[in-house]
This record gives C-alpha cells, sequence and structure tokens, in this order.
C-alpha cells in the first residue's frame, strides 16, 4: 500500500477525518486521524494513531491537547478565510469608490453642460422677444396710424 493514502471516517458524523501531526512532548510528530466537527457543533474530538501503536501518555492529557490544538488550527483557518474575505470587501468598497466618483465628475459635467445650454437658450429667448417687440411696434406704427 505504499503511496496510497488510507481514507478513515469518523464512525459518528460520517465525514472523512483529517490527518494532523502531534506537536506534543510525549509523541513528537506523530500523525493522527482526527474528526473535523468542531466542538461547537457537537464534535467528540476522536482521533487515532496512524502508526496504530497505542498511544505513550494518558489519554485525557493526549485529548486535552488535541482538543486545543484542533481549535487552534480551525481559529487560524477561520481568521484567513475571514482577512480574505475582508479584502474582497475593501477592493469592492475601492471598485464602488471609484464608480462613484466617476459618475460624480460625470453628473457634475452635464450640470455645467445644462446651465450653458439654459444661458443660451434664455438668451435666445430675450433676444427673439425683443425682435418680435419691435417688429409688434413697426407693424402699430404704420398700421395703427391709417385707422
Ligand atoms: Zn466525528
Amino acid at each position: 500500500m505504499e503511496g496510497m493514502e488510507k481514507v478513515i471516517y469518523c464512525k459518528y458524523y460520517a465525514k472523512m477525518c483529517i490527518k494532523l501531526v502531534s506537536h506534543s512532548i510525549e509523541n513528537p510528530y506523530r500523525v493522527f486521524y482526527y474528526c473535523p466537527t468542531p466542538r461547537s457543533d457537537g464534535g467528540h474530538g476522536w482521533m487515532e494513531w496512524v502508526d496504530g501503536k497505542p498511544s505513550s501518555y494518558s489519554p485525557n492529557c493526549k485529548n486535552r491537547y488535541i482538543n486545543r490544538r484542533s481549535d487552534c488550527d480551525e481559529l487560524e483557518k477561520l481568521l484567513e478565510f475571514t482577512k480574505e474575505q475582508l479584502s474582497l470587501c475593501e477592493s469592492k468598497l475601492n471598485l464602488v469608490e471609484m464608480r462613484l466618483q466617476l459618475d460624480t465628475s460625470n453628473l457634475q459635467n452635464k450640470l455645467v453642460n445644462e446651465n450653458m445650454s439654459v444661458k443660451c437658450l434664455s438668451k435666445w429667448l430675450r433676444w427673439v422677444f425683443f425682435v418680435r417687440l419691435f417688429f409688434v411696434l413697426l407693424i402699430w406704427f404704420f398700421c395703427g396710424c391709417d385707422s
């Protein structure tokens, strides 16, 4: 079975157990299978040494160590995940800010253009009004005098 990975499933939750390395003084660098169900989800902290040999220290101490180790690993994973999510959110926020700035400058340009066209239109209307007034006065002057 050289090179083949043995897959161990937890008997309680039918989950694939993970392989961890012990860093305890009693069992340094000894590899073990560990049930990945977290304690907060009703996990039981089941473990088994990969080499199948019995543990060289008391199971209580071992379990406590493994639980703490696994909790720490889980928290580290969660921290990494949260950091990734945070950086994702930050980049999204930057994108939104950039878009907002672009929209704002576009709106400002539009507003300036609108203002200019409104000024132009009012000038033109005033001009038209005076020209019409001039013609009305002209007509009134020439035709009004006859009647
Ligand atoms: Zn389990």
